[in-house]
């Protein structure tokens, strides 16, 4: 949006951000600010609104690791526009209607490896399911749960109530492990795990624990919150596994 509004003919004073990094894709920093000289402040927010019929003015502050502002860092910048960016989640209407299972963390349904919600012959993929960054994720995702929703109709993808699923938790950085449940058996051997790192990693290394030990392990140069990843396990490894676990493991 920064950008559009140079390309429109503002001029965009600065992007405030209240993380210490950026949540958002590395390339549309550089592509979107820097290419622009639009400036971006990082662990800063706006605490006050300036002006009686329309903006005139926002006060700016830094704030401390507990997002709290820090008294003495308030600066004012002039300006008429203040854009503000809530974030993306699933656009879940449908879903609830549905009586859809939803997760607290993505928002989105709660599904199992074959992407199929907690109501037997519905499944979900792309947005509807969690916010992805690429499009891309999105086709496969979409091609795995057309084919799986295409095999439940001829009865070939009998339901497996989720008692009978081994269940799929958030470990150590991780958050938003999609799919959450697995079942033992399966058509492919290869099940995809997607997530979002809590924070920017540099050099780690990524495991999938079954039952505490780690049976997979796979190192990352980066990684960053505002991308998602993706692990896969082996399901012949998971055939006696009472629980999966993804974390981040920081190489020191
Ligand atoms: C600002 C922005 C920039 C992005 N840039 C890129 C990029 O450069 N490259 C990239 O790979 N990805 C990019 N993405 C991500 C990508 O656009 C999404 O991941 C992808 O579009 C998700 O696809 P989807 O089909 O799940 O959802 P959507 O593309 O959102 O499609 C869902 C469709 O369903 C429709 N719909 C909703 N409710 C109903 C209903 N009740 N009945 C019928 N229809 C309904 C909606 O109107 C919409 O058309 C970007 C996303 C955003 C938000």
């Amino acid at each position: 949006m920064a950008r559009q509004f140079v390309l429109e003919g503002a001029s965009v004073e600065a992007v405030v951000e209240i993380l210490p990094y950026s949540s958002g894709l590395a390339r549309n920093i550089s592509q979107c600010l820097e290419d622009f000289d639009i400036p971006i402040h990082y662990s800063s927010t706006v605490i006050n609104i300036k002006g009686r019929k329309r903006v005139e003015a926002v006060t700016v502050a830094q704030v401390n690791r507990n997002r709290k502002p820090v008294p003495g860092t308030e600066r004012d910048i002039e300006c008429d526009t203040l854009l503000l960016s809530a974030g993306l989640i699933p656009e879940n209407e449908l879903s609830k209607q549905a009586g859809v299972e939803l997760s607290r963390i993505t928002k989105g349904a709660v599904v199992d490896d074959t992407l199929q919600t907690s109501v037997s012959g519905i499944f979900s993929c792309g947005n509807v399911l969690h916010v992805h960054d690429l499009v891309d994720h999105v086709t496969l995702e979409s091609e795995s749960a057309g084919r799986n929703a295409a095999l439940w109709v001829q009865g070939g993808l009998p339901d497996t109530p989720r008692s009978a699923c081994i269940p799929v938790s958030d470990g150590d950085g991780v958050q938003g492990v999609v799919p959450q449940y697995i079942r033992r058996t399966g058509e492919d051997e290869l099940v995809p795990l997607m997530f979002r790192p809590r924070q920017p990693y540099k050099r780690c290394t990524v495991c999938i624990d079954l039952d505490g030990t780690t049976a997979v392990r796979k190192k990352f140069l980066v990684l960053a919150p505002g991308e998602m990843s993706r692990v896969s396990i082996k399901r012949s490894l998971l055939a006696k596994a009472g629980s999966v676990t993804v974390r981040v493991e920081v190489q020191v």
